[in-house]
């Protein structure tokens, strides 16, 4: 654990399996009520480490005679890499599960979680299948999602929180008042964290130091996002932003400004591609082909998810239009007449 503000304290989980299942941050405002923000993965060896780290601060606050209770835990959307601890934690601790009306919507159980990464239209957008054809595959990504979940995340499941929130709420945080507020884009339910008084911020997934923020259909929503990004930016005050996955950030406004231009550009990007086959017109396939022509198949995989949200955005914006023909989905710019 490290101290990454003075009573906030910073507890880095482990990964593995790169991408799929990433370091994960994991902090405490220590202090006489305080709070763990995050869950982390759930599995025994996990939260067995994140305990011994607690009991670290704990000794810390005892040497300098302060009082040490965390009573709260809460974590900043509901995917298996922030919410999977909780059960855990909270049987080892013994203190409450703050979660926001939609967080506890999607972890209620089993279903309804697997039910938040079905398939919508705009993935469909990468494959025509038969339905038939779609319904048997859907079914074993389902049973193969379940059984992933549970054994590489240790995801478990809450019907029993002790505390719902409103997203847009007040919490006290050893005395002092943090303001929850949505943020969705990066996942629908994500909120963050933000004291003004000393212009911290935690961003959950949705920014981060040094890696760009996944986003992916169903719940990810570009607009969405790029609408949480500038509300951030408007914070007054902002001066750290301490994020889910990676190091403190401690240039707040040009990391925002950088994630902006980001997306702008990948936007464009993808609009130039069509404007360059508007003879033809040309596939979502054929256009991550034309992005990622040199990277593995992994990686496009992974990229499929912001081009998807990005031609669901331009389309929205009216500046392309999309024709389903019999094999596949093709998009041209939209006529200038
Ligand atoms: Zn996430």
């Amino acid at each position: 654990m490290r101290e990454v503000y003075p009573g906030i304290f910073l507890i880095k989980e482990k990964g593995t399996f790169g991408v799929i299942k990433p370091p994960e941050n994991i902090y405490v405002l220590a202090g006489s009520d305080g709070i763990i923000y995050d869950a982390g993965y759930g599995s025994k060896r996990v939260v067995k480490y994140l305990i011994k780290e607690l009991k670290e601060i704990e000794n810390y606050f005892e040497e300098q005679n302060k009082e040490f209770k965390l009573t709260r835990i809460l974590v900043s959307h509901c995917h298996p890499d922030h919410f999977s601890g909780l059960k855990r934690i909270r049987k080892a601790l013994g203190i409450n599960i703050v979660l926001t009306k939609k967080s506890q919507e999607i972890i209620k159980d089993k279903r309804s979680f697997i039910e938040t990464f079905e398939t919508d239209a705009y993935e469909d957008y990468l494959r025509i299948r038969k339905k038939a054809t779609s319904k048997i595959l859907n079914f074993l990504r389902n049973v193969g999602s379940r059984v992933f979940y549970q054994r590489i995340f240790g995801a478990s499941y809450i019907d029993d929180p002790e505390d719902v929130i409103e997203d847009n709420s007040e919490i006290l945080i050893n005395g002092e008042s943090w303001k929850v507020f949505p943020s969705p884009g990066h996942a629908i339910d994500h909120i963050s964290l933000y004291n003004e008084d000393k212009g911290i911020l935690f961003s959950g997934d949705n920014i981060l130091r040094s890696i760009t923020t996944w986003l992916g259909p169903p719940n990810s929503d570009i607009a969405e996002y790029v609408e949480t990004i500038k509300k951030i930016e408007k914070l007054s005050n902002l001066k750290l932003i301490l994020a889910a996955h990676g190091s403190p950030i401690e240039n707040p406004r040009e990391r925002i400004a950088d994630i902006l231009r980001h997306r702008k550009d990948r936007e464009k990007q993808v609009l130039d591609i069509i404007y360059n086959n508007s003879e033809n017109g040309i596939s979502p396939k054929e256009i991550i082909r034309a992005i990622y022509s040199n990277n593995s198949r992994f990686l496009r995989q992974v990229a499929r998810g912001w081009v998807v949200l990005t031609l669901k955005l331009l389309e929205n914006k009216n500046l392309i239009r999309r024709v389903d023909t019999k094999k596949k989905i093709i998009f041209f710019p939209t006529k200038k007449d």
